[in-house]
């Protein structure tokens, strides 16, 4: 493997080519920013093995991501981006920090979604920043933060629809951009780490909220397992 140019709770970033770079899979998980870590074997595979579907099935329906192809089962290649360290959250049912945040009820549907962004702090357990924030730190101008919208309105647009297939339902997602020349490019990952997802007639939770919540790691596990095994079979 090549030479290890940055590490974050799940992933290793290795250089690759003057384009590309190696994004390996740990199997990490973790919550509260940090303050809860786990070993789940195997994470890794899954993580990039969802992702990469993820990012395929996007590329096929015209939108563009920092994914190329993958190097082994828990390493993917992808395009060097500079990335912007915002996390940018769409919500369409409200679950999760907005409830605590707003007056908001748990499960209220939002039609359209509701965006919003956050600076990736850990220490400041990510605050959110709205377009004058993005703008006086220099993260994104207000066109870019549209240019933004509206790649976050259309990947929900495709995940919604994949994730109902698989019979479930699409809470929520949180995506992280990078820029390639003048392009905004979707990076990171795509995971039950970064997205929630239920049945939606059971209430059931796949996603990493059964870790935040205390589950066991077993339990977990299968859901992801189970969660990929479905999506194969419907992308
Ligand atoms: P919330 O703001 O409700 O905690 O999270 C909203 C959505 O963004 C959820 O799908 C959650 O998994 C994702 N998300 C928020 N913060 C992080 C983070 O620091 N890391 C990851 N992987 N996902 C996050």
């Amino acid at each position: 493997m090549e030479t290890l140019i940055g590490e974050g709770k799940t992933k290793q970033v290795f250089s690759y080519d003057s384009d590309h770079v190696l994004l390996r899979f740990k199997d990490t998980i973790t919550a509260g920013d940090g303050a809860k870590v786990n070993i789940m074997e195997n994470k890794g595979v899954i993580n990039a093995q969802t992702s990469a579907l993820i990012f395929r099935l996007l590329e096929r329906n015209g939108i563009r991501t920092h994914y190329v192809g993958m190097y082994d089962e828990r390493t993917m290649i992808a395009k060097k981006l500079k990335m912007i360290p915002v996390e940018v959250v769409l919500r369409n049912i409200a679950t999760g920090s907005i409830v605590k945040r707003l007056p908001i009820k748990e499960g209220e549907i939002f039609d359209p979604p509701i965006i919003e962004y956050f600076l990736k702090d850990d220490s400041r357990h990510d605050p959110m920043l709205n377009y004058y924030h993005l703008e006086y730190f220099k993260l994104m101008s207000r066109k870019e933060a549209e240019v933004v919208e509206s790649v976050m309105m259309r990947v929900n647009e495709v995940l919604r629809d994949i994730i109902r297939k698989m019979g479930f339902e699409l809470y929520d997602f949180k995506l992280e951009f990078g820029r390639l020349g003048n392009e905004l490019i979707v990076g990171d990952e795509i995971t039950l780490d970064s997205m929630r997802v239920r049945d939606p007639k059971t209430g059931r939770i796949l996603d990493k909220d059964l870790y935040r919540k205390g589950y066991d790691l077993k339990t977990v596990k299968e859901a992801y397992e189970e969660f990929l095994s479905k999506l194969e079979k419907v992308v």
